[in-house]
């Protein structure tokens, strides 16, 4: 599973710019063109978004977190709607590292995947 580090600190599954859900899913608003990507799974924090989320929650790399603060261990599997890119194979994300933009973003449509790469590897 991909490293993944990203910067949507606004969203409920974001600790330190770590994700802590177990899948997230990366789509765009019409997978087919060139429009931007975009995580799925973001969820806006509220307490209430909160206490519903904990089915998603990735417990054991919490817990490995806490005792390996040295590297990051938190690896969401992923799965991605954009078969243009070259880290996709058979609707999952393959590239080793993964970095999601969420600077401000308060909804899902305002993150986006940089590690998309219309290359093929
Ligand atoms: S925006 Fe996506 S990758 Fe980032 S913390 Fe939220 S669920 Fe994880
Ligand atoms: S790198 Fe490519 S395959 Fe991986 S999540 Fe981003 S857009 Fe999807």
């Amino acid at each position: 599973m991909p490293n993944l580090i990203c910067s949507a600190i606004n969203c409920l599954n974001n600790i330190d710019g770590l994700c802590t859900a177990r899948i997230i899913h990366i789509t765009g608003k019409d997978i087919n063109s060139n429009n931007k990507t975009y995580c799925n799974t973001f969820r806006y924090r509220t307490l209430k978004n909160s206490l519903t989320n904990l089915r998603n929650t990735n417990l054991l790399g919490e817990i490995k977190q806490i005792f390996n603060k040295d590297s990051i261990v938190m690896s969401p599997k992923i799965t991605c709607e954009i078969n243009r890119c070259g880290y996709n194979f058979r609707g999952e994300c393959i590239s080793l590292k993964v970095q999601i933009y969420g600077i401000n973003c308060n909804s899902d449509q305002c993150t986006e995947c940089e590690t998309f790469n219309e290359g093929n590897f």
